[in-house]
């Protein structure tokens, strides 16, 4: 884990190091750039051959060091595209396969929390990066994506799924089942409050996090954004200015 704690990062970034047990490795996710922990990682990777550095997304709490790690050791850096501090040398699309020593690794594309984000597959085994993490909720760019990338991994049918951040989850299909119950409560929720009259994201937030402490509504605006994002993609409602209206049903 990478020494990043905070209300973004929970404990902090998981670094996870994959081996085949046959001296090849892989290191996913190593994080910010931070010397100390690019140390602990090689500690880790030890006397084994490191084939390359993957990441999930190009958030800044996991690519950063992918490059700066990747070259120092002569290895590419791989990823789905190119972000703020993140050049892939090998970008990987969807249903991607490719092996680490004896390992078959599988890449799905699961946009949602960030439109270049990777979910890796070994056997049952998922690695999710910031997809579904342990213990809490994610924030969330484009609500439409992330649904359909949560049914997308539902779908693969892992036993045991590796996060970008706290612990690891023992039982996906109840995690993620509770992860999209979640989100489209939350999708209704949102809806309720615009035909109860809120016409702006702000009033939406003021309404559905009223029993969630004010500090987090900047926050909670973000998810909001989303699910309206969603609701416009779904013909339920639309912008007329800079409010919102309900549009009639069909
Ligand atoms: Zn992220």
């Amino acid at each position: 884990m990478a020494r990043n704690p905070g209300p973004y990062t929970g404990p902090g970034t998981n670094t996870w190091v994959l081996d085949d047990g046959s001296g090849a490795v892989t290191v996913i996710d190593p994080g910010p750039v931070d010397t100390a922990h690019a140390r602990a990682i090689m500690e880790v990777v030890a006397a084994r051959r490191l084939q390359s550095v993957l990441v999930t997304h190009t958030h800044s709490d996991h690519a950063p060091m992918a490059n700066p790690l990747a070259s120092e050791v002569g290895v590419p850096a791989v990823g789905y595209a190119p972000g703020p501090s993140f050049e892939p040398d090998i970008r990987l699309l969807d249903g991607a396969r490719f092996a680490v020593g004896s390992l078959r690794l599988e890449v799905l594309h699961t946009p949602g929390h960030s439109g270049d984000h990777l979910c890796f597959r070994a056997g049952d085994v998922l690695f999710t990066g910031d997809h579904v993490i342990g213990g809490s909720t994610v924030m969330v760019e484009d609500m439409g994506a992330y649904l359909r990338s949560l049914r997308k991994v539902q779908g693969v049918g892992a036993r045991k799924m590796l996060p970008g951040h706290g612990d690891e989850i023992d039982d996906p299909r109840s995690m993620i089942d509770w992860y999209l119950a979640h989100r489209l409560r939350r999708h209704q929720e949102v809806l309720e409050a615009i035909r109860s009259g809120c016409e702006t994201v702000s009033e939406v937030v003021g309404k559905v996090y009223a029993e969630v402490d004010s500090s987090l509504h900047p926050l909670a605006a973000r998810s909001v954004a989303a699910h309206v994002g969603l609701l416009a993609e779904e013909g339920r409602i639309a912008w007329d200015d800079d409010r919102l209206v309900l549009l009639p049903s069909p």
